[in-house]
């Protein structure tokens, strides 16, 4: 653990909590540096880290004034002007140098927002030393959930969930022993071809997937939500921040992504959480928890709330949940397959080299083809996750999906 003698940057006043964030220049990364700037006597940011960007990097770090900031994309880190940071910011290159800022001693929570398994090595660093980690980077769970949450435990580090459905889970339970849930109910949006046909679905474009019709986020999870795999690795995801079954785990399409799930209990009563659909406020509630305070997000417009659609899923369409049913389930080693393959099938889609069907029969094949190991290692699970990403680079995919 790497400590450092001095604070990284003062605090501005003594209930802020000093916060890094991994992934700082993405979706789920700006929408906490707008909570961030809400709210600045409850959050003080002392480190950032991105991948490529590191033009926006450096506004952010005109902004904010963190004491630390990573670039962990080595020809971005060669190509940098130094002097579009602030002279008071350390700019640091690397994965080991992002895991470091993530166990600084004097830093109270990170948010994990990289996307995909790349986000695990920081996620792991956080918990590792102990920390409150904000959770937004749903892979690292789905990859590696037995042992996060066992480490968790032993350091007794707190994962606090930023994904809106597990934050209004969390919300929900406020509380009560799992023994008092009967199940919860996860709330998909059914993304931009919910009520196509399989044959409808043949043809369309990255271009038409990524065109959410609630949420704006980024690439690969907008991808995962036409899919629905965002909604499979969030039954893993639930599976492991609450401990439940997965036969504990449902989901209904609630195409307004106004409640953001249920949870129902033992005695009949069912909780939900309802907001706007925008990921600042799960954001803010996890870096301000166990308290609420006003901040950036809009209220709920009940005069325009018309109505509440519930649909079941169309599970023939959109074959990815079931998968995501069957590795919560199985655990063991699916779920780093799972997403392995599931990111590298959505690289080729958005290349044009996969048609839209192609990306769940191929992390099915995939899935289906790997040695189960009951109780993988990390080192296990990291080489089943290069594994599964070079046999999706091996499919060919047939000709009509092309
Ligand atoms: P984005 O693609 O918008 O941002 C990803 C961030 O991760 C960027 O800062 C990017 O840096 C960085 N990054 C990308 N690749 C790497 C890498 N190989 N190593 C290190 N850093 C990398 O993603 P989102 O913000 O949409 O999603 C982030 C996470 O949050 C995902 O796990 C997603 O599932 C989850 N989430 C997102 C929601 C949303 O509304 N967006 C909702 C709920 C969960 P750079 O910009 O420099 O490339
Ligand atoms: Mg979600």
């Amino acid at each position: 653990m790497n400590r450092s003698p001095e604070p990284l940057t003062p605090p501005s006043s003594p209930k802020a909590k000093r916060v890094v964030v991994l992934g700082s220049t993405g979706s789920i990364g700006t929408s906490t540096l707008d909570v961030a700037a809400a709210l600045p006597e409850r959050i003080t940011i002392v480190g950032l880290m991105a991948h490529i960007k590191w033009r926006e990097l450096a506004e952010q770090c005109q902004r904010f004034r963190p004491a630390i900031a990573v670039l962990t994309d080595r020809s971005a880190f060669d190509q940098v002007d130094r002097s579009a940071f602030p002279v008071g910011t350390e700019l640091k290159f690397g994965t080991d140098a992002a895991c470091a800022l993530a166990q600084e001693s004097d830093v109270d929570v990170v948010v994990s927002a990289v996307v995909g398994a790349a986000g695990l090595h920081g996620t792991w660093a956080a918990v590792e030393a102990g920390k409150i980690v904000a959770l937004a980077n749903k892979e690292t769970l789905v990859v590696a959930g037995a042992l996060i949450t066992e480490l968790a435990a032993r350091r007794n580090a707190k994962l606090l969930p930023v994904d809106s459905e597990h934050s209004a889970i969390f919300q929900a339970l406020a509380h009560h022993p799992l023994a008092e849930v009967e199940r919860v109910v996860l709330t998909a949006s059914g993304g931009p071809f919910r009520g196509r046909t399989t044959a409808e679905l043949e043809r369309v474009t990255p271009e038409e997937a990524l065109k959410h019709p609630t949420w704006v986020m980024g690439p690969k999870i907008t991808i995962d939500s036409a899919t629905l795999m965002n909604k499979a690795l969030e039954v893993i995801e639930a599976r492991w921040l609450f401990g439940l079954t997965a036969e504990q785990i449902d989901v209904i399409v609630h195409p307004e992504s106004v409640i953001h799930s249920f949870v129902e209990f033992v005695d009949g009563s069912v909780l939900a959480q309802l907001s706007p659909p925008d990921m600042r406020l799960p954001i803010q509630y996890a870096l301000t928890y166990p308290h609420r305070v006003p901040g950036p997000t809009k209220r709920l417009n009940w005069r325009a709330l018309s109505q509440f659609r519930f649909e079941p899923v169309d599970r023939e369409t959109f074959p990815a949940l079931d998968l995501g049913m069957e590795v919560a389930r199985r655990g063991g080693s699916c779920g780093a397959v799972l997403n392995g393959a599931n990111e590298a099938a959505v690289a080729r889609f958005l290349n044009h080299e996969f048609g839209f069907l192609e990306i769940a029969r191929c992390v099915r094949a995939v899935l289906q083809s790997h040695h189960y190991d009951p109780t993988p290692t990390l080192e296990g699970l990291l080489a089943l996750d290069r594994w599964a990403r070079q046999e999706v680079g091996r499919w060919t995919p047939s000709p009509l999906n092309r």
